[in-house]
Order: structure tokens, then C-alpha cells, then sequence
């Protein structure tokens, strides 16, 4: 396999466990253009990305990798320009026969395609997200009313629209159909659609190239502001700066804002407070989780939209099995039809249910305190036991503490009990390590991430 193909396929596992938005913020043009022994060497096109995907996302990214190719060791990033990281082929990569025949077929290649070329350049909307492929049941039907209010009176009724829910549960889906559907009425209207990741990413490269004043205009003269994932804002002084100001420009002229988060805003800790304020003055919407039956629909309608059709029984399977993330479900669907496509047959229910046996879509189960000192430990690749017993290496003091706030936040465990579960400590050094995380969460955007990311471990395994 090309390293190319080696790339793209690695791609479409790392986008399952990331998310289509942080996906495409993070992994656009980026490309493998080396590999020597056991390490590969992946271009990057600027300092902010290189930054990310080295401190967030290099264990996703090593673990595709060698689920493909176990030979590779270790993954590194560069700094350079799509066009200039052109993809050597010179030098093959074997790996397992079954997935080069996946590169191989053009049209399962076009599954793994990196850059969704459909997303408009201007609003950076993906034109698929519409009201009309957006089922609504009584788990989004608030928020679902109150995206359609906007779009027939914006700027004027619900302003800010604030959406809130899980991973997964339509929140991009839900603020794109805004915008697409206000160009559908109007090709005028101005519209940016930008995830608070993309946002704080300009905004460091203008603060480099002195374009701030571009960033600015570029903002502040749309009609309709989508701001996805705001929870990701970090709390540093430029960004949420540059956002207030932004936001009180485009409020004050009446424009519209859509905002989506994780979480509501009084519970987004880097939020400064007179956001946060703005936010409550407008319309607050949550989504839930999905009912049976709108999975159902759900799934019915995505297997239709891709011209596949799959007996009843396996989608039933399907929407009972997959608990409560519409992406998953999707993933789920997707895995389905390229197994499907893989062995030539049409998808039998045996089949489903040992692809969906695989671990990713393993039901959320309850944290325990062994799993969350596991869960730490593989994070930071040291041993249980070191979290546990009193070694004083270096390495081991972070997670340590990051263990012990999370058996405080995730359990509620008492103090003495977690200073004696972790390295036989007093009670006073488990408050010390609590508040040192819950302190450093707000300004460091990597420790909040990492802490997402052990949660989701703890939560899947
Ligand atoms: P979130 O932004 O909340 O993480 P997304 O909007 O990215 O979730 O949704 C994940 C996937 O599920 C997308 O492909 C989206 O199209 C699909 N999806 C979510 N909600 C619905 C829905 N109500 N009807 C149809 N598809 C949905
Ligand atoms: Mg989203």
C-alpha cells in the first residue's frame, strides 16, 4: 500500500474517533511524505495543527497507523505546504491484503476522501446539513423549533440561539441546516459557519501575518454567525477578547448568532462570565438522546440516501444496540455496508452483529476507580502500579494528580480514601493535586482535552 493510501485509510478510523468537525478542522491537507524505520513522518500545512495533532490527537493517529501497519513505531509532524508534501511512492508499505483492496476499488476510495469538496469556501457550510435530512423527534424538538424560528425571523427573535447536547446528537447537523436554508431563501445573506477551534486557529495566524484587521471584517459583516463547539473556546485573554467583540458587534446590529456547546453555558468552565451572560440572554435549546424509533428513521433514511438497502431486522438490530449517539449510528451504518461491500454479499445479521461487537461501539458503562487509574495509566504509558504505589518519578506526578481529580469529579470518592488509593498520600495532598487540576483546566486547553479524552476511555472500556 501507497503511503497515500496508507494515509487515507488510517483517515477514516481517526475520523470516527474524533468527530467530522474537529476531522476536517485538524486533518485537512495533511499528508504522510515519509517512512523510515518504523516512523512515519506526516506534513502538516501550519504551527497551530502541528501543535494539536502532536499534543491531542498523536495517540488516535498512532493507533490507525498500526492497526494497519504494526511495524510503525512512532509518528511525527512537520510544518509544510500541501502542495510541496507531495506523497512519495516510492517506497510501498505492505499491509494486511484486505484494506489494499479497499484503496484499490475507486469507489470505496471515495468513502475515504479526506477534504469533503462540497463544503462551500465561503461559508464553510457542508450543503448535505439540511432540515430536510434532519429527523426530529421529542428528543431535538425544542431545539429543532427554535433553529426554524431563527430562520424565518433572524437576528430578532432567539438571539443568541444557544444548542446544547452530547457528542454526536446533531448539534452540527441542527445549526448548518440555519444557515443552508437562509441561503436557500436568500443567496445574499452572509453566512460563516466556524467551529470555535477553526476561530482560535485564525485567529493566532492573523495575530502572526497582521491580517487581524481581515479577521475582523471577515466576522463582522455576516448576517449569520454559527459558532460550533464553543466549549473548546480557550480562556485566554485574545480569544474570548476577539469573540466578545465580535459577538456584540454582530448583536448589536441585529444579526443573528447560533452557538452550539456540549454543555450549557453556565457550565463551561474557560467561559468568561459576561459571555456567558449573553449567552443566557437568548434562547437556551438542548438536545437529547434519541427514542428507538428515531434511530430507526434515522437509519432508514441514511441507508436510502446511500442507495443501499439492508433488511428491516438489521437496522432494528442496530438502533437497539447503538444507545444513544446519532454518529455512531452512522458509523455503524458505514461499517456495515464497506463490510458488506468487502466480501462481495449482502450484509447478514450475523455479520452485523460481530462488526458491531467491535469495541468502539462497546455500550457506555459505569466508571470504577480501577478503571479510571487504568484509564490514566494507558494514557500516559506509565504503569498502573507507579499511579498506585509511591514512586516519586517524575513522569508519574501529572497523572497521578490528573487521577486523583477525576476519582474526586467522575466518583465523588472522599479525600482520604483517594490520598490512600494513590500512593498511600494524605488527604491534603489529594485537595492539593483536585484544585491544581480544576485550576489548570481553565487556562490549559491540552489538559482539558486530555481529560476528555481518558473520560471517553474510562466511559468505553
Ligand atoms: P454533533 O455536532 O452534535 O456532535 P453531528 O451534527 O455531527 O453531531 O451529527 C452526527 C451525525 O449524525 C451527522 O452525520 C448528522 O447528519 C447525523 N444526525 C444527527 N442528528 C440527526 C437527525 N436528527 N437526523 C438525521 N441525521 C442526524
Ligand atoms: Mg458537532
Amino acid at each position: 500500500m501507497e503511503l497515500s493510501d496508507l494515509w487515507k485509510t488510517a483517515l477514516s478510523e481517526i475520523e470516527l474517533s474524533v468527530g467530522r468537525a474537529s476531522f476536517v478542522t485538524w486533518f485537512k491537507d495533511t499528508a504522510i511524505i515519509d517512512a523510515d524505520n518504523g516512523r512515519i513522518m506526516v506534513s502538516v500545512p501550519n504551527g497551530f495543527a502541528k501543535e494539536w495533532l502532536q499534543n491531542k490527537y498523536n495517540k488516535f493517529i498512532l493507533r490507525a497507523i498500526r492497526n494497519l501497519n504494526p511495524e510503525i513505531k512512532e509518528v511525527g509532524f512537520t510544518i509544510g505546504k500541501p502542495q510541496l508534501a507531495a506523497v512519495r511512492t516510492d517506497r510501498p508499505i505492505q499491509i494486511k491484503k484486505r484494506l489494499m483492496d479497499i484503496s484499490e476499488d475507486s469507489s470505496l476510495a471515495s468513502e475515504f476522501e479526506l477534504k469533503d469538496m462540497n463544503i462551500n469556501p465561503e461559508t464553510n457550510l457542508n450543503p448535505k446539513y439540511t432540515f430536510d435530512s434532519f429527523v426530529v423527534g421529542s428528543f431535538n424538538e425544542l431545539a429543532h423549533a427554535a433553529a426554524q424560528s431563527v430562520v424565518k425571523q433572524s437576528g430578532h427573535v432567539y438571539n443568541p440561539l444557544f444548542i446544547y447536547g452530547g457528542v454526536g446528537l446533531g448539534k452540527t447537523h441542527l445549526i448548518q441546516s440555519i444557515g443552508n436554508e437562509l441561503i436557500k431563501q436568500n443567496p445574499k445573506v452572509k453566512v460563516k459557519y466556524v467551529s470555535s477551534e477553526k476561530f482560535m486557529g485564525e485567529i493566532v495566524e492573523a495575530l502572526k501575518n497582521q491580517e487581524m484587521n481581515q479577521l475582523k471584517e471577515k466576522y463582522r459583516t455576516c448576517d449569520l454567525l454559527i459558532m460550533d463547539d464553543i466549549q473548546f473556546m480557550a480562556k485566554t485573554e485574545k480569544m474570548q477578547e476577539e469573540f466578545f467583540h465580535t459577538f456584540n458587534a454582530l448583536y448589536e446590529s441585529n444579526k443573528q448568532i447560533v452557538i452550539s456547546s456540549d454543555r450549557p453555558p453556565a457550565a463551561i468552565a474557560t467561559l468568561e462570565d459576561r459571555l456567558k451572560s449573553r449567552f443566557e440572554g437568548g434562547m437556551i435549546a438542548d438536545i437529547g438522546e434519541p427514542d428507538y424509533e428515531t434511530k430507526l428513521t434515522i437509519l432508514k433514511l441514511k441507508a436510502e440516501k446511500k442507495g443501499v438497502s439492508i433488511q428491516p431486522e438489521i437496522l432494528e438490530y442496530v438502533a437497539q444496540t447503538i444507545k444513544s449517539n446519532i454518529r455512531e449510528l452512522e458509523g455503524a451504518l458505514n461499517r456495515i455496508i464497506l463490510t458488506s461491500k468487502m466480501s462481495n454479499l449482502p450484509p447478514s445479521l450475523e455479520d452485523v452483529k460481530k462488526t458491531l461487537n467491535q469495541v468502539i461501539y462497546a455500550p457506555r458503562k459505569f466508571a470504577t476507580p480501577k478503571k479510571i487509574i487504568k484509564a490514566v495509566a494507558d494514557f500516559y504509558e506509565i504503569s498502573e502500579k507507579e499511579i498506585i504505589n509511591r514512586s516519586r518519578k517524575k513522569g508519574v506526578v501529572k497523572p497521578r494528580q490528573v487521577a486523583m481529580y477525576l476519582l474526586r469529579d467522575e466518583l465523588k470518592c472522599s479525600f482520604p480514601f483517594i490520598g490512600e488509593k494513590l500512593g498511600r498520600k494524605d488527604h491534603t495532598t489529594a485537595i492539593h493535586a483536585y484544585k491544581k487540576i480544576v485550576d489548570e483546566i481553565k487556562t490549559n486547553l491540552n489538559l482539558e482535552e486530555e481529560i476528555k479524552l481518558i473520560k471517553e476511555k474510562v466511559y468505553t472500556s
